[in-house]
């Protein structure tokens, strides 16, 4: 046992070593100079200020292109650069207006590296359609992304304002503003969720936008959301096209290429689907506990061994035929077989309040908004698994957590139901959401008890929504796929009615585990794999 932790930890050592020997390597090769200013409140050095410190520290350790210098609020520098936050990190102030408001943490540790290899190298690296559109912008766009550490959908759009800073530098500026370190300022542009995003002073995105729905917003100053390219900027042959990244599609990706089959995945959001906002999972075979996030991370890494992943990529549209034609927001594909694990979407309470306090206190993801509510009453709504896994997560954050239920039971499983108790979380039994109110942002809910009849008022900041999921199946309707009578894809054994499109995960119901979306992946990849040799719907033609 010992023998094999040692090869694995070796393993391990190795490639970060090898990680390390490709950073410095690739920053040896940069043309430009990386001066990284931190600016702080003297009296008070935080822990985001710390980490601030020990973050420069270890990337200065694989280049001296990056320099760090540390000076107080009221130094001359910060009035000539206008910082008033502490701390906040400027990269190259001499060239661009990038600036960080607390420290590139968690999810955005990755983000921090890409900036400094996009300032470093002096490139955007955005495609084409972007930078068309990034040019026509003839006046200054002063962007703020409100981002937190544990959020699995800020990285990308946190990325979107870097590449924009980096590609027009004079007439757009960047804040990424972390929210723990910032609740005042978060406070005061409303922004209890995250990612969102604001172009002078205007909210121009609410999550994570693709590259070319961000630039777009940004030059029309109002969230945009459809982006055709006006060129097809390419076409891709392949054997198979999955739509959606969450642990279905990622499963059968590995199956469908190992099978010879050339495959490529194609996400419109974060990849890992919900696991990447569940907080622990503990029923996943060979983790007793890991977070969800993490669990995401190891699968897309095994999937990236083998398969290539279209990430903030949309699919538009397919044609079934031969070929099949998936066109995506950025390009076409041609390909014998289409996959649709596009999962499903949390639901909504159709209460009065809830759509326009969503993001002001009204929230469908704990893990990303969860920072903002510390020391906070709120209330989570639902009695499923997601809803008391969420409560459990937002009590060890410091949350004061009251779950609210509409029956006197759960439907959770029984050792989660175990935990909640052990935590001493509040439960209202018999409790309907009637309406969330508040001015600018949630202030107190009213609430109807099923059992008395009886309705009250109850003052919170939050209202946290796991009151479950529908299918994703606008794409299946739009080619004509066949659904359930409760809305999932009808299939047999993964295939739909509509000859070469298949379906796996949470999008074709049943019991919506990891562990079941994963296998339904690999089934479905071996379906596939069986057709292409043998195509069930010519041997039908001909019988
Ligand atoms: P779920 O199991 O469908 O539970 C939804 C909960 O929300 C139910 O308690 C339901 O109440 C309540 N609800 C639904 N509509 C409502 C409304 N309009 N107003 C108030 N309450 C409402 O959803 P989930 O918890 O998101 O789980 C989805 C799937 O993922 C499940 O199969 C679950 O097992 C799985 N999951 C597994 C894990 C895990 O194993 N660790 C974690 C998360 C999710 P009623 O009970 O009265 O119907």
């Amino acid at each position: 046992m010992d023998d094999t932790r040692g090869v694995d930890d070796r393993q391990a050592a190795m490639s970060e070593a090898q990680f390390m020997a490709q950073l410095r390597a690739a920053f040896s090769q940069m043309p430009n100079d990386i001066p990284i200013y931190m600016f702080v409140n003297r009296e008070k050095d935080d822990i985001f200020a710390q980490t601030n410190r020990q973050i420069v520290k270890i990337f200065r350790e694989l280049t001296k292109k990056i320099t760090f210098r540390e000076y107080p609020l009221d130094h001359d520098l910060a009035r000539k650069w206008n910082v008033i936050h502490s701390p906040t990190l400027l990269i190259a102030p001499e060239r661009y207006a990038i600036r960080w408001l607390g420290a590139p943490m968690g999810e955005e540790g990755r983000i921090f590296l890409e900036t400094m290899m996009m300032v470093g190298m002096g490139q955007s690296h955005l495609n084409d359609e972007s930078k068309k559109i990034l040019k026509k912008i003839d006046s200054p766009r002063a962007v703020k992304v409100f981002v937190s550490p544990t959020c699995p959908y800020c990285p990308q759009q946190a990325l979107n304002g870097v590449q924009a800073a980096v590609e027009r530098p004079d007439v757009i500026s960047l804040e990424i503003v972390d929210i723990q370190a910032n609740p005042r300022l978060a406070d005061q542009y409303s922004a209890h969720s995250v990612p969102q995003t604001f172009a002078n002073e205007v909210l121009i995105g609410m999550g994570a936008q693709s590259q070319e729905l961000f630039c777009a917003s940004l030059k029309k100053l109002e969230a945009q959301t459809v982006f055709i390219p006006e060129v097809d900027a390419g076409l891709v042959e392949n054997d198979v096209v999955i739509v959606g990244g969450g642990p279905a599609g990622l499963t059968a990706g590995i199956y469908t290429v190992r099978s010879g089959l050339a495959t490529a995945i194609i996400e419109r959001d974060a990849l890992g689907g919900q696991v990447a906002t569940t907080p622990i999972v503990e029923n996943y075979t060979g983790f007793s506990q890991v977070g969800g996030k993490s669990l995401v991370d190891i699968m897309v890494s095994h999937a990236l061994q083998y398969v290539q992943i279209f990430q903030g990529e949309e699919v538009l549209d397919i044609t079934p035929g031969t070929p099949m034609v998936v066109q995506t927001s950025r390009r076409k594909f041609h390909t014998r077989a289409v996959l649709l694990a596009t999962g499903a979407t949390h639901k909504h309470l159709d209460v009065p309040g809830e759509s326009r306090l969503a993001g002001k206190g009204v929230s469908y993801c704990s893990t990303c908004d969860g920072p903002l509510f510390v020391g906070k009453k709120v209330i989570m709504v639902g009695g499923g698994n997601s809803a008391v896994t969420e409560a459990l997560h937002l009590h060890h954050m410091g949350i004061d957590v009251t779950l609210v239920h509409r029956r006197d039971v759960l439907r959770a499983q029984d050792v989660l139901v175990g935990h909640l108790k052990e935590a001493g979380i509040p439960i209202l039994w018999n409790i309907e959401v009637k309406e969330i109110q508040g001015d600018k942002s949630v202030e107190r809910v009213v609430l109807y008890n099923n059992r008395t009849g009886e309705t009250s008022a109850l003052d919170v900041k939050g209202v946290f929504l796991a009151i479950g999921y529908e299918p994703a199946v606008g794409l299946a309707q739009k080619i004509g796929v066949e659904l359930t009578g409760e809305g999932y894809i009808r299939h047999d054994r993964h295939r739909t009615h509509v000859p070469g499109v298949y379906s796996a995960g949470d999008v074709e119901g049943g019991y919506k585990q990891i562990v079941t979306a994963s296998g339904q992946g690999a089934e479905s990849a071996m379906a596939i794999f069986e057709d292409l040799i043998n195509p069930y719907w010519q041997t039908r033609k001909g019988a």
